[in-house]
């Protein structure tokens, strides 16, 4: 197979785990056991291009960049203060319904929006 195809593949597979939102640096240690030698430029410019397709999603999380989602169904996201980490949350919101009938802002065009959940994990609220 193709090196760079086969990179897409591994990374799309690395995506593909449930509730798995790695950075690009996660991405490329896992990706590094499976294709020795590849540079995080080639996971950079891979990513990128995948984010572009609307292949994966980018989360811009608060004082630590970028992370990934191979899940590209409209779900939320759930940060831990503590320990970082990011969790799925799957609510049924109709925002798009909500914005559409009734705009919350006069004259404007909203293109998107963005709804985040901070606070203690499980595993954190535990390990005191
Ligand atoms: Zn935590
Ligand atoms: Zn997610």
């Amino acid at each position: 197979m193709e090196r760079k195809s086969r990179q897409k593949i591994e990374i799309r597979n690395i995506l593909s785990q449930n509730n798995f939102h790695p950075t690009i640096e996660e991405i490329h240690i896992i990706l590094k056991k499976r294709i020795p030698g590849v540079g995080i430029a080639t996971v950079y410019r891979n990513v990128d291009k995948m984010v572009r397709n609307g292949e994966i999603i980018r989360l811009e999380v608060p004082g630590q960049g970028a992370r990934f989602d191979g899940n590209t169904e409209k779900h939320y996201h759930f940060r831990c203060e503590k320990c970082a980490s990011v969790e799925d949350v799957w609510l049924d919101l109709d925002m798009e319904g909500y914005i559409n009938s009734a705009p919350p802002l006069k004259d404007a065009l909203i293109n998107d929006y963005v709804i985040e959940f901070t606070g203690v994990c499980q595993q954190c609220r535990h390990s005191i």
